[in-house]
């Protein structure tokens, strides 16, 4: 059953000590994304608990895409890439936020989505919640309503959870 399907799926995330520097454990789910069941079955997953509520999928980059391009054809629904700063080619809204060391910025085409549109965010891996708090805003500056965050992975003692005013729904937790 479905559950089952979900702990093979678990099993197949990768956990890499030291990278990409000492003490950090990477969570690595190219393994999940390499097996076409484990793939179909998280896709699933994270679009099951916002079913009928959103009708776009905004993916981070860059593991975010893989997920939101395969969530939005599943489910009928759009996608959007949320991108690093200075790839997209026209005018867009940007966010930046705290890493460890320094800062980063993503952002969004100003034009993709209309006000208004029911807006789903997923990525691969929550971890402090920097990159989706700045999602969530873009979204607000944007106007879209979002219904929630969808990940495949949350890392527990982080607290990402408590850094977004947004539904976010994991399917594992480390
Ligand atoms: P954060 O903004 O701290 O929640 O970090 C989330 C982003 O960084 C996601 O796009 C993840 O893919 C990536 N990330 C952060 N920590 C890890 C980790 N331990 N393993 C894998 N990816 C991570």
């Amino acid at each position: 059953g479905p559950s089952s399907e979900l702990e093979r799926a678990e099993s197949l995330i990768a956990a890499v000590p030291d990278h990409p520097s000492p003490g950090i454990v990477f969570r690595d789910l190219t393994p999940l994304f390499a097996d076409a069941e484990a793939f179909a079955t998280v896709v699933d997953a994270i679009a099951a608990p916002f079913a009928g509520r959103f009708d776009v999928v905004a993916g981070l980059e860059a593991r975010g895409f893989l997920l939101a391009g395969a969530v939005a054809l599943r489910t009928g629904t759009a996608v959007v890439p949320i991108r690093k700063a200075g790839k997209l080619p026209r005018e867009t809204v940007a966010e930046s936020y705290e890493l460890e060391y320094g800062s980063a910025t993503i952002e969004v085409h100003r034009e993709d989505v209309p006000p208004g549109a029911r807006v789903l965010i997923v990525d691969d891996v929550l971890a402090t919640g920097g990159t989706l708090a700045a999602a969530l805003r873009i979204g607000e500056r944007l106007e879209w309503e979002v219904v929630g965050c969808g990940v495949i992975l949350e890392l527990d003692h982080l607290a990402g959870r408590s850094a977004l005013g947004s539904e976010v729904v994991s399917l594992f937790r480390a």
